[in-house]
């Protein structure tokens, strides 16, 4: 678990919404490193604070549901299909005040612009996802968020190698498709040291 960090109730924040701003927080590491539960456990809090949340997914991700987000470990969350950003801005209802958004790396890169037209409007927006593809590169726009947003999170996995800290996702399955989504058994969390990056595949996670 990641430790608790002041992303709930700090002074700073209180005054960010006194005076209506919003911000963005984002979560980044390997498959299997907590990003869903992390992200889930921040969205039961607020819904605990009785603050209105709305959740969002890529339609992509078809992994046990099409119309929740799940953790590796079976947390679920309600949350709402889309193919764009564009779709998504289109879905924000008014009085929303927390908005999260998993699996980041499959949304295109007007999710950029669109976050930070939400926490302009004083909504706190968190996004989930992972910061690299399986050959290593940085998975767009993870990167591009992580440079925008007022606080990021990373976290890592266990090597299932040698049980180090895992920074990297192994795919273990040479595969046609584009995307192998939420397929656990195609990937591995691997360390530095037990991590061999396909640096010549053609087509990313
Ligand atoms: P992510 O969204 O980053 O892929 P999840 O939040 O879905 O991660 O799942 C995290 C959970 O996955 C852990 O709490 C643990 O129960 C499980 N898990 C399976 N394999 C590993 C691993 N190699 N390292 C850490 N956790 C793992
Ligand atoms: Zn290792």
């Amino acid at each position: 678990m990641v430790e608790e960090f002041a992303f709930d109730n700090t002074e700073e924040r209180r005054k960010n919404r006194q005076n209506g701003t919003g911000w963005v927080e984002v979560i980044v590491g390997s498959m299997f490193s907590g990003k869903s539960e992390e992200l889930i456990r921040r969205l039961n809090r607020a819904r605990i604070a009785r603050q209105k949340v709305q959740v969002f997914k890529p339609m992509i991700d078809a992994r046990y549901s099409q119309e929740e987000i799940a953790s590796h470990s079976g947390q679920k969350h309600i949350s709402i299909p889309v193919t764009t950003a564009a779709e998504l801005m289109k879905k924000i209802e008014p009085d929303t005040q927390v908005i999260g958004i998993d699996e980041g790396q499959f949304f295109d890169l007007e999710l950029i612009e669109a976050v930070n037209e939400l926490a302009n409007a004083g909504k706190r927006v968190i996004i989930a996802g992972l910061d690299q593809d399986y050959t290593g590169k940085p998975f767009e726009p993870m990167p591009q968020l992580l440079s925008t947003a007022e606080y990021i999170t990373k976290i890592h996995a266990i090597c299932v190698k040698c049980g180090a800290t895992a920074n990297y996702t192994q795919r273990t399955v040479e595969s046609e498709q584009l995307v192998e989504v939420g397929a656990a058994d195609k990937y591995e969390a691997r360390c530095r040291k037990c991590f061999i990056p396909h640096s010549d595949a053609p087509t990313p996670l």
